[in-house]
């Protein structure tokens, strides 16, 4: 196939482009949006200034920081306490109004976009971390509760443990719950599914259901949490979460390597699972990625698709890992191996990767990102990333790979120009095509993401009869259809 990719890098010293995010100035209700004057009457008078029909607060709230909508909610709301979610959920039931529920607003699906309209329900000010357990390794926060957020508190405490789900973002935890995140270290930690013990939720009813307790397990009754955790607000508004800690590693060591192949990056990648090496974090990155990068930050990597490492343990184990790592990867022709034990030094390794969304968007400037998401069994990935790259060929658009590599979970990031329609069909159609080769390589359409708006054409290609089970669970549980409609399904 030669080098699909070599194209591609045409647009790194391509002059940047300026684009626009889509006029939101002038707010307006979309043409669907319901008679919201009795829900206003109801809640705003209890609310006082954590009720706004403000342009801006909803301007604000009309989006994530994918290239999905604009759709402004008619209002936001900033409950405290459950309580006072009940209030909302039972008004919006009352009067008929769709209730988008939102935490930071930085997931890439347009789970947030209001697009027919209704009240934005933000939990941000639902800060309140309720509970740590240190010696349980388990903690209960409100769901506007940041990873960081818990995590400062956490060292604060002095105490050996620490939340390990990293989706990148500063991300509330409700909306995590929500969406079910992962991010780099999941090979070793697991996604929000594993670490979610429990949540609290109100339902479109208004009841609030508490799914388990804060045993590591239970197998009493179905499992509500499994249902909560990834539905995306549509099933229940999540106002607490409770969720499993982990040990603050010892020492951290990283490791950087550069291959002639992304296949050979792959066979190592393998090759070190099945060595039982417990790697807590394994990123790859493509050569246009890294390329990017380099521009964007300033950094001379090799350009060539490069895996990032990182390795959790006691100071005698991160060396050992590291080690093994560097012999595993030698025999698959790696180069340039480096490792480092010392944090600015292993910080300095891992730029490129943490730096890899905004040099992408930096590509193109007023650029908003399109990503795929696509999750396939790691022995397909190879051949899933050479399919992708196929695809990619002739794309207008510049087009890196990186990806969650120990999980089989890649994204294509495309800077497309925010309003044109013709960039956005052909980055769709051949993000379509993508997860159609993820579904018949055993895999899926989305690894951590979500449907949201954008991924609901494909769901029946994936789940076939599941999405009717689906659609009569959300039936159900909200017959009146007022919790972020239009999303999932
Ligand atoms: C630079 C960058 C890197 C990222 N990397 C990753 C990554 O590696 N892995 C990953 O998984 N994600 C990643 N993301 C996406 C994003 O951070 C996650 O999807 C995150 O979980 C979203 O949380 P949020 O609080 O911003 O939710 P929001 O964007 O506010 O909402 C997301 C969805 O959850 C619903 N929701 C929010 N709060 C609640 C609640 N309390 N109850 C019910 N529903 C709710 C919303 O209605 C919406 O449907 C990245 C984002 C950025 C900007």
């Amino acid at each position: 196939m030669g080098d699909p990719q070599e194209w591609n890098r045409t647009w790194i010293t391509a002059p940047v482009m300026s684009g626009d995010r889509g006029d939101t100035s002038n707010v307006t209700d979309t043409p669907d949006a319901p008679d919201f004057s009795g829900l206003l009457e109801t809640l705003a008078p209890q609310f006082g200034e954590r009720f706004s029909t403000a342009d801006a607060d909803r301007t604000r709230h009309a989006t994530d920081v994918s290239h999905h909508g604009p759709s402004p909610p008619q209002a936001v709301c900033w409950p405290v306490t459950t309580r006072e979610v009940v209030t909302i959920v039972d008004a919006c039931r009352q009067h008929r109004v769709p209730l988008v529920p939102f935490g930071t607003g930085t997931a890439v699906e347009g789970g947030v976009v209001a697009v027919t309209g209704g009240l934005c329900l933000d939990t941000s000010r639902m800060d309140r971390i309720v509970a740590v357990h240190p010696r349980d390794m388990d903690a209960t926060v409100q769901a506007g509760v940041t990873r960081e957020q818990l995590n400062r508190h956490l060292a604060e405490l002095s105490s050996a443990v620490f939340f390990p789900v990293d989706p990148g973002a500063d991300a509330s935890l409700g909306g995590m719950a929500a969406t079910s995140a992962s991010g780099t270290n999941a090979v070793r930690y697991g996604t929000m599914r594993d670490r979610v013990l429990s949540v609290e939720a109100v339902m479109a009813d208004g009841s609030v259901v508490r799914t388990a307790g804060r045993a590591r397990k239970t197998v009493a009754g179905y499992d509500l949490t499994a249902l909560l955790v990834g539905s995306e607000g549509t099933l229940g508004v999540i106002t607490e979460v409770t969720l499993r800690l982990a040990a603050v590693p010892r020492a951290i060591s990283s490791a950087v390597c550069g291959f002639e192949t992304i296949e050979a990056a792959v066979e190592a990648v393998i090759d070190c699972l099945v060595a039982g090496i417990p790697l807590a974090r394994m990123e790859l990155l493509d050569e246009v990625q890294i390329e990017a990068v380099n521009r964007y930050s300033g950094l001379d990597n090799a350009l060539q698709p490069t895996v990032f490492f990182e390795f959790h343990g006691s100071d005698s184990a991160v060396v050992e890992q590291s080690e093994a790592v560097g012999r595993i990867t030698t025999g698959h022709g790696g180069t340039d191996f480096r490792w480092a034990t010392d944090e600015a030094e292993r910080n300095r390794l891992w730029q490129a990767r943490h730096d890899g969304y905004y040099a992408t968007l930096g590509l193109r400037e007023g650029s908003t990102g399109y990503v795929t998401d696509v999750c396939v069994p790691v022995t397909a990935l190879a051949e899933a990333i050479a399919r992708t790259r196929h695809e990619l060929i002739g794309c207008s658009v510049p087009s890196p790979i990186f990806g969650h590599v120990g999980d089989g979970n890649f994204h294509v990031v495309f800077p497309i120009r925010p309003g044109d329609a013709a960039e956005l069909a052909e980055v769709q159609a051949i993000s379509d095509r993508i997860a159609e080769h993820a579904l018949d390589l055993g895999g899926t359409t989305t690894g951590e993401h979500g449907i949201g708006l954008g991924k609901r054409h494909l769901l029946e290609r994936e789940h076939g009869a599941g999405v009717e089970v689906m659609r009569s669970i959300k039936q159900a549980l909200d017959p009146l259809g007022i919790l972020n409609p239009g999303k999932v399904l």
